[in-house]
């Protein structure tokens, strides 16, 4: 058996606990007012009911949907940040090329393109991490 990450939370508007704490999957009932636990979204200070669909449904639709929002948004963000320093490469390469070109050396002009384009790849890695 797969372990069970769900969280369960106590429905009971009275209970001292409701929308306080969070019990492992493996609670029935609630040790404070006894009422039967009902599985709840897994995130942090979210309190909303999930319906019981399986171990890897675990959180609810409202921080699902946060979660996809966030990862848009990062990915977007490194796309951005990606576009921008790799221009930023191309016109420091340019500049390159042409110096070497100037000093009539086209070999080390294309050796200088291909460090430079291994030099924007690590910056944009560098990027997304951020
Ligand atoms: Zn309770
Ligand atoms: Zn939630």
């Amino acid at each position: 058996m797969p372990n069970d990450h769900r969280k369960k939370g106590c429905q009971n508007t009275e209970c001292e606990i409701f929308n306080k704490q969070k019990f492992d999957a493996s609670y029935q009932f609630c040790p404070i007012c006894g009422q039967e636990l009902v599985f709840v979204c897994a995130k942090a200070k979210c309190y909303n009911q999930i319906e019981d669909t399986g171990i890897k449904h675990r959180i609810c639709r409202s921080c699902e949907a946060k979660t996809k929002e966030n990862e848009n948004k990062v990915l977007d963000i490194g796309k951005k940040a990606g576009a921008g320093v790799a221009a930023v490469v191309v016109g420091v390469a340019g500049t390159i090329g042409k110096n070497i070109v100037k000093e009539g050396k086209s070999a080390a002009v294309k050796k200088g393109e291909k460090v430079v384009k291994a030099v924007a790849k690590e910056a944009v890695k560098m990027v997304i991490k951020k």
